[in-house]
């Protein structure tokens, strides 16, 4: 008869954690091998089957007895903790057999059963530290050189990987993890978070979140897993989480601020991502060694704000753009945007100074992103300028206010309304006295219209009353990356003024047919 080894990694401790296959495993098996600790923790699956349980380090004499009664052709379930793959059983076994001639068309077969490791299991229970590049290393030197170890922990903790730190301390191995810290702290700031998790999914679960510099003022011994985050890893409520990408965007309404999902997406936030037409894995390799060798000293935060010279200026001095050159330098942008503003981009780690540069040099600033703006005209170069508070006003109150998807207002001083006002989201024209309100323009796309004009004469004195009530009613109801013209029309009504549909755009015969 053929003899069997299924070599099974059971997952992190409990039942629920482990795959179906693994039970099943168990259950058609003809004897257990496992280290002791290990089968108590599947002894309900197990049954009356025979058990052959040993130390934890007589993992060969495990092997070469599994070995031995699959040659006297039983089916052998040799159990792992984990993966089996992983610092378990699997090599063991294939060398033990190949060291007996064993090849695939032997009469022994094997089957590997894959079982959730510890870095994910641990990571699970931590939040999500691992989602980047991450390695495990075991510090148990107990079958590889201590030196190659260190090795393995300085190139880790060099390249900027996510660690998961196996095995970090036993009763008679105390100083691996010390000296690990140590290396650590040479490539990676104090506070870097750690998260330590000890019987993850077992009865005496603990989990410990705190940073590179205290982590040893915690339990931490045989059962722990030590997960050390990279660079970009962060604590949020209780959780450690890496984020999937490094740059990071500082905005004036959050000083550092995470790119949102839809933005990581796009390519030029993450410049660094594989170029979907010709892939040349060369030169990738050799631009991001390049590219991370000048990351290490330099800013990895990009500081984006919109500048202009006022609510009603539109002038720009000399001096002004000598201060935007100054601080942009060779590695920022400035841009003239589609909006008619002017972003900067700016790698710093200082937003503050910038900001106070900005703002000594006269400049009004507004955040990016999903913000409300206001776009107002020169008011004929302050000749007609009885609007001007009005504007001014409405910028102190609302610019830069988080919405669910960008809002611009825009706001012209007279009739002609050359700034496009009416065809903003929410546009306000002032006109013998009083102000025009235009709701629900769509300033792009094929289907571009103005606003609807839902009012006339609006007495100045309840203008801001009269926006702050449907920029309210827009924040507090609509959907995120809904746009305003969009929330009208679903809305029915905004702050009072009803909806009308747009007439359809008439067909217009091309020409000649
Ligand atoms: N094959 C196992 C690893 C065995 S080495 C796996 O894939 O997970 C033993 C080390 O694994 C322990 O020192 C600890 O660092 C880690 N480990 C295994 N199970 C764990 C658990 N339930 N909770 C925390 N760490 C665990």
């Amino acid at each position: 008869m053929r003899g069997k080894l299924l070599v099974i990694g059971f997952g992190p401790g409990s039942v629920d954690h482990m795959t179906k296959r693994a039970r099943e495993a168990i259950e058609e098996s003809d004897v257990i091998i496992g280290y002791k600790t290990y089968v108590e923790l599947v002894a309900d699956l197990i049954g009356d089957k025979p058990v052959i349980s040993t130390g934890m380090t007589e993992e060969v004499s495990r092997a070469q007895e599994a070995v031995k009664w699959a040659e006297r052709g039983k089916k052998v379930a040799v159990i792992s903790s984990g993966d089996a793959g992983v610092y378990g059983m699997a090599g063991l076994i294939y060398e033990v057999l190949i060291e007996k001639g064993w090849t695939k068309d032997s009469r022994i077969e094997v089957e590997v059963i894959p079982g959730i490791s510890a870095i994910h299991s641990c990571g699970a229970l931590l939040g999500a530290p691992i989602m980047h590049d991450a390695c495990t290393i075991s510090l148990s030197d107990h079958l590889t050189p201590w030196t190659l170890i260190e090795k393995r922990i300085e190139a880790a903790a060099a390249a900027d990987f996510v660690i998961a730190l196996y095995n970090p301390k036993s009763g008679r191995r105390t100083q691996q993890i010390v000296e690990a810290q140590q290396i650590l702290l040479r490539y990676r700031r104090p506070n870097t978070p750690v998260g330590l998790v000890k019987s993850a999914y077992r009865e005496r679960q603990q989990i410990v979140l705190t940073d590179l510099e205290h982590m040893l003022e915690h339990d931490i011994g045989m059962l722990t897993t030590v997960i050390i985050g990279n660079s970009s890893t962060f604590v949020h409520d209780g959780l450690m989480i890496t984020p999937r990408g490094y740059q990071r965007k500082y905005t004036l309404t959050a000083l550092e601020q995470p790119l949102k999902p839809h933005e990581r997406l796009r390519k030029e936030a993450e410049p660094w991502a594989l170029d979907q037409t010709k892939p040349n894995v060369r030169a990738i390799a050799e631009e991001a060694v390049q590219k991370f060798a000048r990351q290490q000293k330099q800013p990895t935060s990009i500081f984006e704000v919109a500048v202009s010279p006022g609510v009603a200026n539109k002038t720009f001095s000399s001096q002004q753009l000598l201060v935007l050159a100054e601080l942009v330098g060779d590695k920022g942008t400035i841009t003239y945007t589609p909006e008619h503003y002017i972003k900067l981009e700016i790698q710093t780690d200082d937003p503050a100074y910038i900001v106070d540069r900005l703002k000594e040099a006269q400049f009004l600033l507004a955040p990016v992103g999903d913000v409300l703006t206001i776009k107002a005209c020169d008011f004929c170069d302050g000749e007609k300028k009885e609007a001007i508070p009005y504007a001014e006003k409405l910028h102190a109150q609302f610019g830069g206010m988080a919405l669910p998807k960008e809002l611009k207002i825009g706001f012209n001083g007279c009739g002609m309304a050359c700034y496009g006002a009416v065809r903003e989201d929410i546009g306000i024209v002032y006109r013998k006295g009083a102000f025009d309100l235009f709701l629900g323009g769509k300033t792009i796309g094929r289907n571009a219209h103005p606003g609807q004009l839902v009012a006339e004469g609006i007495p100045p004195h309840e203008i801001v009353a009269t926006v702050a009530c449907i920029i309210q009613q827009y924040k507090e109801h609509g959907h995120p990356n809904e746009r305003f013209h969009k929330f009208f029309e679903r809305n029915k009504q905004v702050g009072g003024f009803m909806y009308q549909k747009q007439p359809v755009p008439l067909e217009v015969p091309v020409c000649g047919e």
